[in-house]
């Protein structure tokens, strides 16, 4: 998991997600109730050129440093809370990726009208509370918000993207095809209105990219 989460790293760098040291990967490692699950996530603050496996941060559910000479990413509160609440998730991303954050910041939910949207999110892409960083309350919003949805992405107001998978590498496609259909649907903006797909046809679309679509 400490190299799956440093690789993964590298696609918010590819994709043009991040700028500076924002954003974070964090994957779940599952193990028997007793013992409780542990997370591994970026530490804070640390070059993207610089992440390695090593220097990943291991925590239990709760944040606590377990394994690591680092501190975690600032989002560790926000990240344990979704996988506290949220069991089936494997995953959590969070970045600042340009035009989906150009949405948030107008607090204004990306509707709907592409079928890659269908496919990936199941309808429109939501937008979560404002929140301070720090304690769980990002996670409370996200949580609160994606519970209820089939998006794998939330829009958290004035800030930016949070988004889920089974795994890492499934939150990671999630921010990628988020990022991606944002600044589409911005584009179409500039040029007319956009033209809703029925709700029909979004659960067609959904069902048979979730279900059908790829390699079995
Ligand atoms: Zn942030």
């Amino acid at each position: 998991m400490r190299r799956a989460v440093a690789a993964l790293h590298a696609e918010l760098t590819r994709y043009g997600l991040v700028a500076w040291t924002a954003g974070n990967v964090s994957g779940r490692v599952r193990r028997p109730e007793a013992s409780g699950d542990l997370v591994v996530i970026k530490p804070s603050g640390v070059s993207y050129d610089e992440l390695t496996p090593e220097s990943m941060v291991v925590c239990d559910l709760y944040g606590r440093v377990l394994d690591g000479g680092l501190a975690p990413s600032s989002d560790v509160a926000a990240h344990c809370h979704i996988y506290r609440e949220m069991p089936q998730v494997g995953g959590v991303v969070h970045t600042h990726s340009p035009y989906a954050s150009a949405w948030a910041a107008r607090g204004e939910a990306i509707p709907c009208v592409l079928t890659a949207m269908a496919d990936e999110f199941g309808g429109p892409i939501p937008v979560g509370p404002f929140a301070l960083i720090g304690g769980d309350e990002i996670g409370r919003g996200v949580v609160a918000t994606l519970r209820d949805s089939r998006s794998p992405a939330v829009l958290m107001r004035n800030h930016g993207v949070f988004s889920i998978g089974a795994t890492p590498r499934d939150a990671v496609k999630a921010a990628v095809m988020c990022e991606d259909v944002a600044r589409t649907v911005h584009i179409a903006r500039q040029l007319g209105t956009p033209v809703p797909i029925a709700a029909e046809h979004i659960d067609q679309l959904y069902d048979r990219y979730q279900n059908v679509y790829g390699q079995r």
